[in-house]
């Protein structure tokens, strides 16, 4: 069967035809796995999203899990006036911590500096955010944290209101304006809209049920209990917990080994545990956005160069 009825079958058989990414069937050193993209979200909350996606590389991956990672803006405090200080931190350590305060992040209302029409070194109402901090210890000591911040828009605060930043002893007092800009990740890590984005291959589990004595020496080693050993069976359970380490392999005396671990190379799980700024689904969607952008940019400049060598 020539590569495109296998491709015009695969269609039909795909239940869900937009979950579907159609590849060039002239790539043939794609493998049959490759042509069709599928996604399933298999865990999700305000901060964490574990998606399994099959039918693609691990190019693609790790060019998102990039993008996540140093190019989505998100919100930091990026300047700091001190105007009063007279805890026991130094102003540069308490500059720091502030900087990598967690902001809740209005990606539709602000620009980035770059961006924003002000073109303004001070930046305006949609590039800048004002918070002011003033705090003092009156007669006893108290812990300063990233509540105590003021902001001049309610909706750009601390992720979390409780994150201790100093110390005051009685009657220290630390009065401070900080101004939060978008950034990127690739600039400075208090940009880093996730605090972990990973992926790994979807794993293939085998137990060969002819040469199994069930021992049960593989449920014994494996970390993540996916090995059940019922009754002369070992069975496999919540098979994406597995880390593939084959320690399980390992620990199988038989020759030739009753167990084996593999992984399908055109499958992932995809875990996205974002800082709060944004939701990992947003994360997700500007990070495919921004890869559209950058092919689309591509396409365009490299149309142009080819056009020039047509007669
Ligand atoms: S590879 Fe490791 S985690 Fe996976 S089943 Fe074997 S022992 Fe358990
Ligand atoms: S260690 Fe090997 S022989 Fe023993 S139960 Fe596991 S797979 Fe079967
Ligand atoms: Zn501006």
């Amino acid at each position: 069967m020539v590569l495109e009825e296998k491709v015009a079958d695969e269609v039909e058989e795909c239940s869900d035809p937009h979950k579907a990414l159609r590849m060039d069937p002239n790539q043939q050193a794609w493998s049959r796995n490759e042509r069709f993209m599928k996604t399933k979200i298999l865990h999700k909350n305000d901060v964490s999203l574990r998606l399994l996606i099959e039918g693609t590389n691990s190019a693609f991956m790790n060019t998102l899990r990039r993008i996540m990672l140093s190019e989505v803006p998100s919100m930091a405090i990026d300047d700091i006036v001190i105007i009063e200080n007279s805890s026991i931190i130094q102003d540069e350590f308490l500059a720091h911590r502030i900087g990598l305060i967690p902001l809740r992040t209005d990606l539709d209302t602000y620009n980035l500096p770059e961006d924003c029409s002000c073109k303004s070194e001070f930046g305006c109402n949609l590039c800048r955010v004002s918070l002011a901090l003033e705090v003092e210890a009156e007669d006893h000591r108290i812990t300063v944290y990233s509540g105590d911040f003021k902001s001049d828009n309610p909706a750009i605060i601390p992720v979390s209101l409780k994150i201790p930043l100093a110390k005051l002893a009685p009657e220290q007092k630390i009065r401070l304006e900080a101004y939060a800009r978008l950034g990127k990740g690739k600039d400075h890590a208090r940009w880093q809209p996730v605090s972990a984005v990973a992926y790994k291959f979807v794993p293939i589990i085998s137990v060969d049920q002819n040469l199994c004595d069930s021992c049960g020496d593989c449920v014994k080693v494996c970390p993540k209990n996916i090995l059940i050993k019922t009754g002369n069976k070992i069975e496999i359970r919540n098979i994406n917990n597995c880390t593939l380490c084959r320690d399980c392999v390992h620990a199988c005396q038989k020759d030739p080994k009753a167990i084996d671990v593999t992984w399908d190379k055109n499958s992932f799980i995809l875990n996205i545990e974002s800082t709060g700024a944004l939701t990992p689904e947003r994360i997700l969607h500007e990070a495919l956005k921004i890869l559209n952008g950058k092919l689309t940019e591509f396409l365009e400049k490299a149309g142009k160069e080819i056009e020039k060598f047509k007669v």
